[in-house]
């Protein structure tokens, strides 16, 4: 176990603190800080405007980086995938995705997930440890290098979402204290309003959320419009079934504040959830409790040995038109970095067969 203290899991008030602790002055802190975040650097060596006494120091007592890249995999769609380890030996995946208007990075908050979801690959991981607020931040911070260059400031700016590899919820202090470490506008400066976060059902968190000022946007996974079917696909529902998930959404629905988004996430799976009697059933439960929140269409990304095939787009179409007959809100979400498994619910530490510029790229890393 790696007992020296890391620096990204740490806000601008407890870096000052544990640099005052050391002999230096508090600006030390916040040129630190601005090595971290601004110029995103992950050692102490590149650290060249701290003396180099100091940084000795910092060595000794810290660490500014705990992860190390395993494999890089680029998707012909230009998505990216990190495979990276943990100090202690476990995956964690990160996926860069470049868009028109606004790069995102999809980051994980969980090594492997407990929860049970049938149709999502990093299920078969089983749960392997849940990521410190570092961990996190230090995803992102290799991935915005990775993609722009060390310390470039990005061109778009960037979203973020919470949809990577394990249940955020689980994981809500780390990731509290992760989105408030890269809010600061002296470091990386990603505002809660550019993140949001994605829940299987974790009752109690959505409530909790629903009290937090300055928060994430928040998504919710449906699956299916009926108790029996949810408690299969995704057994979380067993212990928060879908009236009382809908209850707490309601909740939140009613703190939203203007802007803000709320979106229900229905991942599609050919002729098991995607009839036209299913879409009548979700916009019915969706309508019953008075929910106006849009409705994003997954299809499905298939991976062995996951037993579901993706909705054909006929269907998911008919499906979106059915929907919003009923007054709701409906966007298909497109398929991004499917052939390197970087695409929602593939996050499994998977290797694609041998991809050239993987082969390039490790040469580089
Ligand atoms: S879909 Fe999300 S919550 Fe469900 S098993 Fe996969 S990573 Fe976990």
């Amino acid at each position: 176990m790696n007992q020296a203290v890391h620096l990204t899991n740490l806000n601008g008030a407890e870096l000052s603190a544990l640099v005052e602790s050391l002999g230096e002055p508090a600006y030390r802190g916040r040129q630190l800080f601005g090595a971290l975040y601004r110029r995103r650097l992950r050692s102490f060596e590149e650290m060249t405007d701290l003396p180099k006494s100091f940084r000795a120091e910092l060595a000794e007592r810290a660490t500014a980086s705990t992860l190390t890249l395993e494999s890089r995999y680029i998707s012909e769609d230009g998505t990216r995938r990190y495979l990276m380890k943990t100090h202690d030996g476990l995956p964690v995946e990160t996926v860069f995705i470049p868009e028109e208007r606004r790069d995102t990075i999809c980051f994980s908050s969980q090594s492997g997930c407990p929860l049970q979801c049938d149709f999502c690959l990093t299920a078969k991981l089983g749960l392997l440890r849940t990521l410190t607020a570092g961990e996190i931040v230090e995803q992102v911070v290799f991935a915005l290098n990775d993609a722009y260059g060390v310390g470039i400031k990005t061109p778009r700016g960037t979203n973020l979402v919470a949809m990577g590899a394990g249940e955020p919820f689980l994981a809500f202090e780390s990731l509290m204290r992760a989105l408030r470490i890269m809010a600061d506008p002296a470091g990386l400066y990603i505002v809660p309003n550019r993140v949001t976060v994605s829940t299987a059902g974790v009752v109690p968190r959505i409530r909790e959320l629903a009290a937090v000022p300055d928060r994430p946007h928040l998504a919710i996974s449906l699956a299916a419009p009926t108790d029996e079917q949810r408690d299969v696909l995704m057994p979380i529902n067993k212990k928060w079934p879908l009236a009382e998930l809908l209850a707490a959404c309601k909740e939140f629905e009613l703190s939203l504040k203007p802007g803000e988004r709320f979106t229900f996430e229905y991942v599609m799976l050919d002729g098991v959830n995607d009839s036209d009697e299913h879409a009548r059933a979700l916009a019915n439960l969706l309508n019953r409790h008075q929910l106006r929140a849009k409705v994003n269409l997954i299809p499905h990304n298939p991976a062995d040995p996951l037993p579901y095939r993706p909705t054909p787009p006929a269907q998911v179409e008919r499906f979106k038109n059915l929907l919003e007959a009923k007054g709701i809100q409906t966007h298909v979400r497109r398929p991004r970095g499917r052939d390197i498994y970087a695409a929602c619910g593939q996050l499994a530490a998977r290797r694609p067969v041998t991809n050239p510029q993987e082969q390039i790229l490790h040469q580089l890393s």
